[in-house]
């Protein structure tokens, strides 16, 4: 419990908005099993939602420590922004966190599409056994 406690306490000073948002999660999944207990939730999270996805799974077993969902486990799919060239129409091959200014073929400005992602994509969950687990 005292090891559950001092992760918590890590998480709340590192990790404020991924708690958040994994308590979020949980409120809108538990609504949507209904009294169920979950088994995995899978999220979509974008290179550009702000959210560390390591950070973001470790904050699910905080948050669903001691709560019936305490055995469920966040899977976190990543999702790459991409960049393109408007012009030429092809996608500039890239890895995370290197950004290109522009086209090496045309040097049109790239734009950029998705990785704001932050997305509840599914939801495994079995029905709570008739009495009472804890
Ligand atoms: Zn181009």
């Amino acid at each position: 419990m005292l090891s559950v406690q001092h992760r918590f306490a890590r998480i709340l000073t590192t990790a404020v908005h991924e708690v958040s948002l994994a308590t979020s999660v949980l409120d809108t999944v538990e609504r949507l099993v209904a009294g169920g207990v979950i088994e995995t939730v899978r999220v979509a999270v974008g290179e550009l939602s702000a959210v560390e996805p390591e950070l973001l799974a470790f904050a699910w077993e905080a948050v669903v420590s001691g709560t019936r969902h305490q055995h469920s486990r966040l899977e976190v799919d990543w999702i790459p922004a991409r960049q393109t060239c408007p012009r030429c129409r092809v996608e500039v091959q890239r890895s995370p966190g290197q950004w290109h200014f522009s086209c090496e073929r045309c040097g049109s400005p790239l734009a950029i599409e998705g990785g704001y992602e932050m997305d509840i994509m599914e939801v495994t969950f079995r029905q709570a056994a008739p009495e009472a687990e804890d």
